[in-house]
């Protein structure tokens, strides 16, 4: 088994995240986006440059819209001029993209692949194969679970339980304890294990820095990272998923 990461929209926290990953020997994609997201200050290009040299920097398009309601001219410019953006900040070739929202279709894929990348990463999680590298699913995300504990949305009052209800019934069929439910952490490290136990393809965590700062997740990440350093098991960037469906 191998163990990714990746980490969207190209935050100043992102730096963060990779200083934990790599006190843990672990590494990330991080697909940035040069629209700021959500109000939240995002990393020069500078700052971009300088993560490249240690993880991957993948493509997220160039205003993060809905790429399935654009048009084909507009579609093309968000995903080639990314891939084109990146490469000129970093000075290497940028392989792997990112749907933003993970909203996507077979016309949106088919641009994806015509734009020069080898593969793209979905939202859909609880996950750990691929059979489409340009459907790459992830497993895990850092975010609140199985509640939302803060509320940044009015309707998140109306269905708290949100997270674990979309989720429950997927969790059944892998068959995870209810118990584990209680925690993220629990949640991610008995998810990790049972991976391993049954030979999966990859485990992949993914998330937004933004996120785990504003719902205090640093400790659980950092926690996390420690077991996966115990574990032994390799961690790789994004793009190597896809190339080891290859080998
Ligand atoms: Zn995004």
């Amino acid at each position: 088994m191998l163990f990714t990461t990746s980490w969207d929209d190209g935050y100043v926290l992102d730096q963060k995240v990779a200083k934990l990953l790599e006190l843990y020997g672990c590494t990330g994609t991080f697909y940035v986006c040069p629209a700021r997201q959500h109000g939240h200050a995002m990393m020069t290009e500078e700052e971009i440059r300088t993560l490249s040299q240690r993880h991957e920097i993948g493509a997220h398009s160039m205003t993060h819209p809905h790429l399935t309601k654009e048009s084909d001219e507009r579609r093309e410019r968000e995903i080639k001029g990314s891939k084109q953006w990146i490469e000129h900040v970093t000075g290497i070739p940028c392989t792997m993209f990112c749907y933003p929202y993970g909203d996507t279709n077979e016309d949106v894929m088919r641009v994806t692949e015509r734009s020069g990348f080898i593969g793209a990463r979905m939202t859909n999680d609880l996950m750990f194969s691929a059979t489409n590298p340009f459907a790459l699913p992830t497993t895990l995300q850092v975010t609140a679970f199985p509640l939302r504990r803060r509320f940044s949305h009015w309707w998140h009052f109306l269905d708290p339980l949100g997270p674990l209800r979309v989720r429950h019934s997927r969790l059944r069929e892998i068959g995870v304890p209810i118990r584990t439910y209680r925690r993220w952490l629990t949640l991610a490290i008995d998810l990790f294990e049972r991976a391993r136990r049954t030979n999966q393809p990859f485990f992949h965590l993914w998330g937004h820095s933004h996120e785990i700062d504003r719902l205090g997740m640093w400790d659980d990440l950092e926690h996390f990272l420690v077991h996966v350093k115990k574990s032994g098991v390799k961690s790789v960037v994004n793009s190597a998923l896809v190339g080891a469906r290859d080998a």
